[in-house]
């Protein structure tokens, strides 16, 4: 392609992000599609022949469109908010248009300063102190992979990194609670603990780990040889946005000295503002710190922000020096891919530094604060209503709710509350995710797309009371 060829294609497809994004709200939020349906509509074979870009287009709009789950609805309430300010899209394809690769500071030295910038920025717009450094790296998961591995190499005096994971005269442990994303386990077992060796800690009744129940635990592993090396505390839980006593938890960790990693991918945004701050107590007690700002903040995935304290423990255990990347300025500069797993990587800060200068800080934090306002808001609707549940403390912006029909309990409690989200979804009126806590299912409200105003949720309450009614009245009649 040209690049005469590509002004033209380029101004065509912005206007059509453009008109997409204007006109949202027309579309339902996602359509039913048979398993299997779109691959069978794309060709099986690549094409021999150059393709003009309108024909591209056209199959998009009539192929996978159709597939799309549109995440940036007013009415999208599921998982949790992925916000893609239009700010943060234009440095993203700044970053790809550019297509350079961040190797080491030579291979771009803006790619590197940026991007110390924008973390330094995120650091004091979360209220951390001077101390934190950090990178961007792809995933929340592979920010707690990192700090997973970095706590394996201080417990094990970088045992581990030379001789391998065959250390068992003191297993390591890794502690964190039920109500941490899945990404936890996963990624302790690829840093190599296996199962075995991942506990699990009970929840106190206000939906934190019990730090209690942590210490006890530690000592009866200690006691049968294993040694703690790691806890991963939540900040703001996927299911339900349990917050975990970050203070408590620092308390055991300091005692125990395990790395102590904090996990507020999501929920980290709120700590933008002060008067959030207070749910994360004791975080200058942590060791590193994840927090998305591709998730609720606005900015464009993939960017997810690793903070650490002793970032000369990070770069040891995950630099690599190879010949040809060895320049003048090592020494004096620093090489981002000592702090990552890939070695190169994307301008990410990009769409960062878009997003942070065209909203402003005071953009961003009453953005922040209307999404918290307007949970509260539902959970007051829910609360009055009979029949209705609000089922988690309101820390954040997703209020879990239930809808019990009278004498409908247990199994076929959980049948009714996944059928009528199925039914609410599928009608392609709203999104909502349904989740299980504590062995009971219910349904997540996430309030956070930016552009999602009290309106839509007061529709979106219609629709639940509609939806979820009218199964109960199926039910009863079958
Ligand atoms: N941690 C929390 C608390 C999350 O809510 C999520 C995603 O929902 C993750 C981690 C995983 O994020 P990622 O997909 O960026 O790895």
């Amino acid at each position: 392609m040209t690049p005469n060829e590509f002004r033209e294609h380029g101004h065509a497809l912005i206007d059509w992000i453009a008109t997409y994004r204007e006109k949202i709200e027309e579309r339902a939020v996602s359509r039913t599609i048979e398993p299997g349906a779109i691959r069978a509509a794309l060709p099986k074979a690549p094409p021999r022949q150059a393709e003009p870009v309108s024909d591209i287009m056209a199959d998009f709009e009539s192929i996978l469109l159709p597939g799309v789950l549109h995440w940036q609805h007013p009415s999208f309430f599921g998982f949790f908010p992925s916000n893609v300010e239009l700010s943060s899209v234009l440095g993203d394809l700044l970053s790809t248009g550019l297509g350079m690769v961040g190797i080491s500071w030579e291979a771009s030295p803006a790619l590197t300063e940026l991007e110390e910038t924008c973390v330094d920025w995120l650091r004091q717009m979360l209220g951390l102190g001077p101390a934190w450094r950090g990178a961007i790296q792809e995933s929340a998961s592979v920010s707690t992979l990192i700090a997973i591995v970095c706590a394996r190499e201080r417990y094990s005096g970088s045992k581990y990194a030379k001789g391998g994971i065959r250390q068992p005269a003191h297993p390591g442990m890794v502690y964190t609670s039920a109500r941490a994303h899945s990404s936890v386990g996963k990624t302790a077992m690829i840093a190599g603990f296996g199962t075995d060796h991942i506990r699990i800690v009970p929840i106190q009744p206000g939906g934190s780990l019990d730090a209690k129940r942590l210490r006890a635990m530690i000592n009866e592993d200690i006691a049968r040889g294993a040694r703690p090396v790691a806890i991963i505390a939540t900040t703001g839980a996927t299911a339900n946005t349990a917050m975990d006593d970050i203070d408590a938890i620092a308390d055991v960790a300091q005692e125990c000295g395990m790395w102590l990693h904090v996990d507020a991918a999501m929920g980290g945004a709120a700590m933008l503002l002060p008067e959030c701050r207070p749910g994360w107590e004791g975080i200058e007690r942590a060791d590193s710190i994840v927090v998305s700002p591709n998730k609720w903040l606005g900015a464009a995935f993939d960017s997810s922000m690793m903070f650490v304290r002793d970032h000369e423990h990070l770069t040891k255990v995950m630099g690599t020096c190879p010949s040809y990347l060895r320049t003048p300025t090592d020494g004096k500069v620093t090489q981002l891919r000592d702090w990552s797993i890939p070695t190169g990587r994307r301008f990410r800060a990009l769409k960062l530094w878009f997003l942070i200068r065209e909203q402003g800080v005071d953009g961003l934090s009453k953005r922040i604060r209307r999404d918290l306002v307007n949970a509260r808001r539902l959970a007051q609707l829910v609360d009055a209503e009979p029949g209705w549940h609000v089922v988690n403390k309101i820390t954040l912006q997703t209020v879990c709710v239930r809808h019990e029909p009278p004498g409908v309990s247990g199994a076929e409690l959980d049948e009714h509350t996944r059928a009528w989200v199925q039914a609410l979804n599928e009608s392609g009126k709203a999104y909502l995710t349904a989740a299980q806590v504590d062995d009971a299912w219910m349904v997540r409200v996430s309030i956070g797309v930016l552009g999602t105003q009290w309106h839509h949720i007061e529709k979106l309450w219609a629709d639940m009371r509609a939806y979820a009614g009218q199964n109960a009245r199926l039910a009863l009649a079958a």
